[in-house]
């Protein structure tokens, strides 16, 4: 199974082992090599003598096969989260890894051979079958370069796994899942608001135990138990929560997933994730709010920002796994609880993440209908929710959940567990997905308090919006980095990393800061001029009409570096103070003064937010930064921000 890291490292739909990377770690002797070494762990123990390194294994990289290979020490905490632990590494289970550190360690061993060195590493693909068995083609490496003096790697076939954006293509035709009534109607689940199906309020029963079932005397493993190290478990529990069926693109083409939640009676949930013709096999099977038997699944890592459940990991149900409903006995009772609530003023820092919110609601905004791009029809509704920190943030809903919004309700607690904390152009909104669960005055603690704030102090509370107004005013302390930093740290590569940066304008690219476009209303592709008129070749239009569109390039700079920054559209109207069709008609009418706007916006010191991205191009990879908004630096803010960092720095032990 793939995993997010991995797709970094894919390409042609392949994740390819870097062929004689062992020997190029023996040549170099370079602790931070310039390309990431894609290696398969095939065997793997705890060191007991523990001479270099805590964790010994032997590993392959398509040509040779090398041990003793070490794991730094500092890593024991990485290697039991990523599965690589004692007895759990064979045949069929092969983590591939990438790492920037392979080297040898200058340790001496008892084999007078030096082993290798591993200080980091990214785990790319767990549940791998070992991609070349040790009697194959694969040489033994020797230690030493000079053994393998004629090691030619062009000579060697690329070893690799077919990697399906997160799916290990097999081909093998499985039996069905282990289903009792395969005839269940696809049941269509209804938007859920106020008590989702499943879902007790407190005052309910206790949980009811269970053990006595009918389909089986078999005892059931706690969910709570699960582990990729559990060996033959099974586990009982009531459906919470049935996602929709949906289509992944991924690189070998489209393919169904289908997530559910599964909850026991000690209140434990996990998440199960099962592709393709399983997972139309399974939403076939899986109903809201009823029992089910699973066995036989793979576990893997919880993916935080798609998993609420709590759970460190996740079922993935492939064609052998056991998913039955169980008839008899009773259903368990799930009690609505907001494990991972957060406050709203504690948003800020956790972007990109699912948590459970509690909150009034302080506004329904009205439904707003759009055609996209491609000329779908969306509705979409706003929920602003406010809490006892004053901050204010929006919910949004889509389809039929923005429909079904009770309007009226202003004032009334929302619960919502797990609801997705979404960055968009420098606001923080609430989204939901799959799993997402919102209920009108839920009956958790906390409630009442968050009813009676609003009747007495909504009136007279100062509040913050993070989702309108300017979103960084809230983050200025939290992403204020130096320029200097950024680079050195790489922001923005693997994940991309919002910042704000108070730096100074240093030049800005004017002949360019505006260019002819589509004149489609959602498109800014630049149009090509030719006998037709301007083609637009994303919209495949041509026509004698354009619009004119910011493409704002500026160099910024710190007391520590200096980068170039692009602003786009209205970010780029709004610091320019016009719009591109204004700016253009300047540049016309009055070519020198159209130089002199530039000239005037050099040496400002601003405040920038801006988003630092990873992007390939002509298989190069570089940062690029864009800019959301500028502002005038506020000195009443700034400076006790720069106060506490000098205080933090004082306190530091010399
Ligand atoms: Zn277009």
């Amino acid at each position: 199974m793939a995993t997010d890291a991995c797709q970094k490292y894919i390409k042609d739909g392949k994740l390819t082992l870097s062929t004689g990377c062992i020997n190029t770690s023996f040549i170099e002797l370079n602790e931070a090599s310039e390309n990431a070494k894609i290696i398969q762990i095939i065997n793997y123990k705890e060191d007991k003598n523990k001479k270099v390194g805590a964790f010994k294994a032997k590993i392959i990289d398509g040509a040779f096969a090398f041990h003793p290979v070490f794991f730094h020490e500092s890593l024991a905490e990485q290697l039991v989260k990523d599965g690589i632990v004692n007895g759990a590494v064979n045949s069929e289970n092969s983590p591939i890894i990438a790492t920037y550190s392979l080297c040898p360690s200058n340790m001496a061993m008892e084999s007078n051979r030096l082993p290798l060195m591993i200080k980091s590493y990214e785990l790319l693909y767990t549940n791998c079958p070992a991609l070349e068995s040790e009697k194959s083609n694969l040489i033994k490496y020797s230690g030493d370069p000079e053994d393998h003096k004629g090691f030619d790697k062009t000579k060697i076939t690329p070893v690799f796994i077919a990697v399906n954006g997160g799916v290990k293509t097999e081909k093998t035709e499985a039996p069905p899942t282990t289903i009792s009534n395969p005839s269940i109607p696809i049941k269509v689940v209804a938007p859920l608001i106020n008590k989702p199906i499943g879902m007790a309020t407190r005052g309910a029963p206790p949980p009811m135990k269970t053990n006595s079932s009918g389909s089986s005397n078999q005892s059931f493993t706690p969910i709570s138990a699960i582990t990729p190290y559990a060996s033959k478990w099974r586990i009982k529990g009531v459906v919470t929560s049935k996602e929709e069926m949906r289509t992944v693109k991924m690189k070998s083409g489209e393919s169904k997933v289908f997530n559910f939640d599964v909850c026991d009676d000690k209140n434990s949930t996990i998440k199960c994730v099962a592709f393709g013709d399983v997972a139309e096999r399974t939403y076939l099977v899986v109903q809201e709010n009823q029992m089910l038997a699973i066995s036989g699944c793979g576990v893997r890592q919880a993916n935080k920002r798609f998993n609420n459940t709590g759970h460190e990991y996740e079922l993935s149900i492939n064609a052998t796994s056991e998913v039955a409903p169980l008839k008899d006995g009773p259903v368990i009772v799930v009690q609505y609880e907001l494990k991972n609530r957060v406050k709203l003023d504690e948003l800020p820092r956790k972007v990109g993440e699912s948590v459970d919110v509690l909150a009034c609601i302080d506004k329904v905004n009205e439904l707003n209908a759009f055609t996209s791009k491609n000329g779908g029809n969306f509705v979409k509704r706003e929920v602003s929710l406010i809490d006892q920190t004053g901050v204010n943030i929006n919910f949004v809903l889509w389809g039929d959940q923005a429909k079904n919004f009770p309007e009226h309700t202003e004032g009334q607690p929302l619960g919502i567990k797990g609801v997705f904390v979404k960055e968009f152009n420098g606001g923080l909104t609430l989204g939901t997905t799959g799993s997402t669960k919102y209920v009108l005055t839920p009956d958790v603690d906390g409630m009442a308090e968050m009813c009676e704030w609003y009747n007495n102090s909504r009136g007279t509370v100062q509040t913050q919006s993070l989702s309108t107004g300017n979103a960084s005013e809230g983050s200025l302390g939290r992403d204020l980095r130096l320029l200097g930093t950024a680079s050195a740290l790489q922001l923005g590569r693997g994940e991309q990393v919002y910042m704000n940066v108070k730096g100074r304008i240093m030049s800005v690219k004017g002949e360019t800061a505006i260019y002819k476009s589509c004149p489609s209303e959602n498109c800014s592709k630049k149009v090509i001029e030719n006998e037709d008129g301007y083609r637009c070749d994303k919209c495949n239009i041509s026509g004698d009409k354009y619009k004119f569109t910011y493409m704002l390039q500026m160099e910024i700079a710190d007391m520590t570096g200096q980068i170039w920054i692009t602003m786009f559209g209205k970010n780029a109207e709004q610091f320019m103070g016009m719009t591109a069709e204004e700016l253009a008609e300047i540049k016309n009418e009055n070519p020198s003064e159209y130089e002199d706007i530039f000239h005037r916006l050099k040496f400002a010191t601003r405040i920038f937010r801006i988003r630092a991205k990873s992007e390939v191009y002509n298989d190069e990879e570089r940062i690029k930064y864009n800019a959301f908004t500028v502002d005038v630096p506020d000195y009443n803010k700034l400076n006790p921000i720069l106060d506490t960092v000098i205080d933090r720095l004082n306190a530091l032990p010399i």
